[in-house]
């Protein structure tokens, strides 16, 4: 069986859905939902509702939100490899939810930052045919050298390897050169126009692009309402998105992933992968919360 491994952040998610501009949040009371999320966990429940083999390897606390956290994903058809910080606890992300589907997260990162080289099964990344990468892994000092550990793993046995750009800021601040140089050659980039924007010295955008793709990346820009577009050497080819109303993006980017995932391992090319991560990408928008079909929609 072709193994694709999720290494990143799992998540609590709390949902606040705010009726109205946060400016107004505390006048009016809002519904709050507990939901489950974490980037490369969400990815590897979608990769398990699209039926294609999802891994997760993380790390909780030892407290009632972790074990909650692993029943999830096993519920959800993901096989889990979750070490249990006896200190730390599981990470809890407050987003908050506007009327336009537009979120805010403020995460507690948790025991996410204490994962160790050790915690990652030697066997289960000596099999693992795609390496799925959230750049939040490598981004947060905790984890950082956990990440590098598993990219050095995922060459030593010839795995694929992708990795979401996670968000712009903390981007910014460890250095768009740093990040690039944690990339392996041929490594396929998943980004919005602001973390593109963070990664590249070049103030255009398409110059931006052109640079990643000289880096030797395959980009996929991930560009909300209206779809992707795949750089891949010489060609940038727009894929449109499905059009659905949204309710709540959180998560968009983490199905989206796993939406391109799935068919490239089936065998599609990149372009085919893409509409289909653009088909799950506008599911998670069209419900509330970064899972597959949970929780439901609270308004
Ligand atoms: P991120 O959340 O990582 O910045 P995007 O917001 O671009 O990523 O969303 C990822 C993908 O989800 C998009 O490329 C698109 O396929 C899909 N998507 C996001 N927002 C919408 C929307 N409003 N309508 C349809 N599809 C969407």
């Amino acid at each position: 069986t072709r193994r694709i491994v999720c290494l990143g952040d799992v998540m609590v998610d709390v949902l606040a859905i705010l009726p109205g501009p946060l400016r107004h949040a505390s006048d009016t009371p809002a519904p709050v939902t507990l939901g489950h999320g974490g980037s490369a966990a969400n990815t590897a429940a979608w990769l398990a509702a699209c039926g294609a083999p999802g891994y997760f390897v993380g790390r909780v606390g030892d407290d009632a939100f972790g074990r909650e956290a692993v029943r999830v994903l096993v519920d959800q058809g993901v096989s889990p490899l979750v070490s249990i910080d006896p200190a730390a606890p599981t990470g809890v992300c407050i987003v908050l939810v506007s009327p336009d589907g537009e979120r805010t997260m403020i995460p507690s990162s948790g025991a996410n930052l204490t994962i160790r080289p050790a915690d990652l099964g030697a066997d289960l990344l000596g099999a693992q045919d795609h390496l799925h990468l959230s750049g939040y892994a490598l981004l947060n000092e905790g984890s950082r050298e956990t990440a590098l550990f598993a990219l050095g793993t995922a060459a030593s046995v010839g795995a694929s390897v992708s990795v979401d750009a996670a968000s712009a800021g903390p981007i910014r601040a460890v250095g768009g050169a740093v990040f690039l140089d944690w990339l392996p050659d041929g490594a396929l980039l998943l980004a919005n126009a602001d973390e593109v924007r963070a990664l590249s010295p070049e103030p255009d955008d398409a110059a931006a692009l052109d640079h990643l793709v000289e880096r030797g990346l395959t980009v996929v820009l991930k560009r909300g309402g209206e779809g992707a577009l795949v750089a891949s050497g010489a060609d940038r080819l727009p894929v449109p998105a499905t059009p659905v109303p949204a309710v709540d993006t959180t998560g968009a980017g983490d199905a989206f992933a796993a939406g391109v995932l799935a068919p490239l391992h089936h065998g599609s090319d990149l372009v085919e992968a893409v509409r289909q991560g653009n088909a799950l990408g506008a599911r998670a928008v069209s419900q509330v919360g970064a899972r597959p079909g949970r929780p439901r929609a609270a308004r």
